[in-house]
């Protein structure tokens, strides 16, 4: 398979082929604007020394300082980080925030860590990046591995540093240092607001709707659980040790407090063990992935009985599986639109930050809904009428105002 890089690169040069922009345009946006690479060492608990390798793309400040989260994942390598940044500049655009597009990550297995060698780590990669983050430059905020807590050690070394507190230079932060209300489940939130949508425009109604989930994390975790709320059936779940099915029903609220406790959801008494990947051929009406990119593959996407897909996770589907679902006709909410309700509370508690005044959780989540729907629409009327896919009416939307945005600017000197 080739790597998410190749993968969105290609992607790009259609989209840009698509809307009839010459090749510069191609090569302006397929080159990231800065790239850092940093050794992150780390004195371990044992009194050893380890380092790992730290990464912060800054895909695009076209539209505005750049905005992408941070990652802890072993897997993580230049050519993802690069991936994820080119995705959040897109991602900013579609809910037309006034932000391009960043990501980073630092090759490491969290889970393997003690809480004092992550905070350790956390600071000295954030130590290599105070020159070029920054409330107006570079903003970052969670993503796998990483969380509030992680946002917190990156303000507190960064605002050491400048000798003053600067709470917007991340967002996702505990609402206690000028967090947003609703942040921690806004990415799920929106995903359920495009999922909403969905339902009302295919006309999609019947008494009992059924839901998949894949992944148990912020994303996973949250959408399963508003699904759950809003009445929908949550029939399977999964995490990276393992997945459970249960065609009458799991709640999610109790997944979460076993998965607190046990660290998984695996062996989850209320339902049957099914193998890992199973979960993508489990009879349901909706399908969330909402763990990592390429899941959903050439081989796995033919056994997929959702009709809709609402990709919680980014990049989690193949173009090879694009092409296999479409010729199945499920309707596929791309990432770019589906998980852009994160980075949007992300630039609420931005906004709320700059004026240092705080709104209700109310007030975040209808504005969040108001976004979400807009982008939706304008998403499903280019699909509709330019006959094209979500995923490229999206990427086509994203694409031109960023080249809007460039254009306009020009090129200095
Ligand atoms: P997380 O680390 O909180 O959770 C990831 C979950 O995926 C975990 O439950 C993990 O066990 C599970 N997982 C990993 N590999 C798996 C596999 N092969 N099968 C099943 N489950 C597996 O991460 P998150 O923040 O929830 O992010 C999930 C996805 O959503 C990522 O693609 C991320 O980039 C995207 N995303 C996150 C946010 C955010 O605000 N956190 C915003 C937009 C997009």
């Amino acid at each position: 398979m080739e790597n998410l890089w190749a993968q969105s690169l290609k992607r790009l040069e259609r989209i840009v082929d698509m809307l009839g922009l010459d090749g510069g345009m191609f090569k302006y946006l397929s080159v990231p604007r800065k790239i850092q690479e940093v050794a992150v060492p780390v004195e371990m608990d044992s009194g050893k020394m380890d380092v790992f390798s730290g990464y912060r793309v800054i895909h695009s400040i076209n539209r505005g300082p750049a905005k992408g989260g941070i990652r802890y994942h072993p897997q993580v390598d230049l050519d993802e980080i690069k991936a994820l940044a080119l995705l959040m500049s897109l991602k900013c655009a579609i809910a037309n925030l006034p932000f391009g597009g960043a990501k980073g990550g630092v090759s490491v297995d969290p889970a393997k860590l003690s809480a004092r060698e992550l905070e350790r780590l956390t600071r000295r990669y954030t130590f290599e990046l105070i020159p070029t983050i920054g409330p107006e430059k570079d903003i970052p905020a969670p993503d796998v591995g990483t969380n509030a807590q992680v946002m917190a050690w990156i303000m507190d070394t960064y605002s050491i540093d400048k000798g003053y507190a600067v709470p917007g230079v991340v967002t996702g932060k505990p609402i206690a240092l000028g967090g947003s209300q609703g942040r921690e489940e806004a990415t799920s939130r929106g995903c359920v607001y495009c999922i909403l949508s969905a339902l009302k425009i295919l006309n999609y109604d019947k008494p009992c709707i059924t839901v998949a989930v894949q992944g148990f994390g912020n994303v996973g975790s949250y959408a399963a659980m508003i699904m759950h709320d809003l009445g929908f059936r949550v029939v399977a779940l999964s995490d990276v040790y393992g997945a459970i099915a249960n065609p009458k029903g799991i709640d999610p609220h109790k997944v979460g407090q076993q998965v607190k406790k046990t660290g998984t959801l695996d062996r989850y008494p209320e339902a049957e063990s099914i193998p890992r990947d199973s979960l993508f051929s489990v009879d349901c009406d909706i399908l969330i992935p909402a763990a990592l990119e390429n899941q959903i593959t050439g081989d796995n996407a033919p056994d997929i009985k959702a009709k809709i897909i609402a990709e919680g996770a980014n990049a989690p589907t193949t173009q090879e599986a694009d092409e296999i679902l479409a010729s199945k006709d499920v309707f596929i909410i791309p990432d770019i639109l589906a998980n852009s309700g994160g980075v949007t509370v992300s630039y609420f508690e931005w906004v709320q930050g700059n004026y240092a005044y705080f709104w209700s959780k109310r007030k975040v989540d209808i504005t969040l809904r108001e976004i979400m729907d807009k982008a939706f629409e304008e998403v499903y009327s280019i699909h509709k009428d330019k006959k094209v896919s979500m995923r490229d009416a999206a990427h086509q939307i994203a694409v031109g105002k960023i080249v809007e945005a460039v254009k306009l600017r020009g090129i200095y000197p």
